[in-house]
């Protein structure tokens, strides 16, 4: 991907463990390299198809003497966030943070942290079969929404289906949900969780009813065995109320594992006569 790069950005702040660091401040340096697409701005000529390399610039020097941190860790840590958040052209980046001047009793030309951080494509399932089903599903979307660290939340129709696994329980609503964020996988699902206990989830039976199940179904390149936190989700292939609705929002999407996209994994379903939904019923009432 494209890059622009800032090199040696001189800024003064008061990051640091001891208190005479906390007091008096020092020099720090940064690099950034902001990914992203420049063709458009390059193309036409034009900075606002582009990112300011002047205010990203400013924006570092400013949070970076505005907040305090006692690790420069967590002053890169925040400083990533915080660029990715303001400019959103920016895919991902690459943030090394210099502390040239720290205080080591043993000489040194330089001491820095470096990370990577960017956004994230997530695909998620979404369910619900108690209560008012519609109303679970639109206060989850509507929560992904509003949540910063996530965008781009796109919801698939929602179809109503036959209960899955063999417990005797009301129909379900279905959907898929392709977002963007900047979370972790763990903390994606960290806020899945909080966002099914606020519908007032309850586990009392594997595979029982639910007001809210929200399922991380694909995790960008991310793969994992966890029990915790399996992604790809298990099972995706025999579950037409899960691949049903991927279908409509990202049909050639690979399975890392199984090496078949979610059209073909659709396919095949069907062709065993295991298609999904009683019946596709409800357009989204978001309208994305
Ligand atoms: P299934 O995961 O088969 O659809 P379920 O959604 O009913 O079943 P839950 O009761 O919602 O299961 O979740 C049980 C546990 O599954 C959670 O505590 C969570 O840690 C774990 N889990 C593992 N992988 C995932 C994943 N990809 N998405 C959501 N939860 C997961
Ligand atoms: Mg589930
Ligand atoms: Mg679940």
């Amino acid at each position: 991907m494209d890059q622009i790069r800032i090199e040696n950005l001189e800024v003064y702040a008061a990051h640091g463990v001891y208190p005479k660091e906390t007091r008096q401040g020092q020099l720090f340096k940064v690099d950034v390299t902001l990914n992203m697409d420049t063709g458009p701005a390059g193309l036409a000529d034009d900075l606002a198809l582009s990112t300011n390399y002047g205010e990203v610039s400013r924006l570092i020097q400013r949070y970076l003497w505005e907040n305090t941190f006692s690790l420069i860790e967590a002053a890169a840590e925040h400083l990533a966030r915080e660029i990715l958040l303001s400019f959103p052209r920016v895919e991902s980046l690459a943030l090394e943070l210099k502390k040239p001047q720290a205080p080591v009793k043993i000489p040194f030309s330089n001491i820095s942290v470096r990370i990577e951080r960017g956004w994230h494509q997530a695909w998620l399932g979404i369910g619900s079969n108690m209560g008012d089903r519609k109303a679970y599903i639109d206060q989850a979307l509507a929560a992904l929404e509003e949540k910063p660290e996530i965008r781009q939340v796109r919801c698939s129709r929602l179809i109503t289906t036959a209960p899955y696994g063999g417990v005797e329980q009301e129909d379900f609503l279905n959907g898929a949900v392709g977002l963007k964020t900047l979370l972790s996988p763990q903390e994606l699902l960290a806020f899945l969780q909080e966002l099914e206990h606020r519908a007032g989830r309850e586990r009392k039976i594997h595979w029982g009813p639910r007001t809210l199940d929200l399922d991380i179904l694909f995790f960008e390149g991310f793969v994992s065995d966890d029990p915790l936190l399996t992604v790809p989700h298990p099972d995706m292939e025999n579950r037409g109320f899960v691949l049903e609705p991927l279908d409509e929002l990202c049909p050639w999407l690979r399975h890392p594992l199984n090496g078949r996209s979610v059209r073909q994994m659709r396919q095949e379903l069907e062709k065993r006569g295991e298609g999904a939904a009683l019946r596709s019923l409800t357009k989204n009432a978001s309208g994305s």
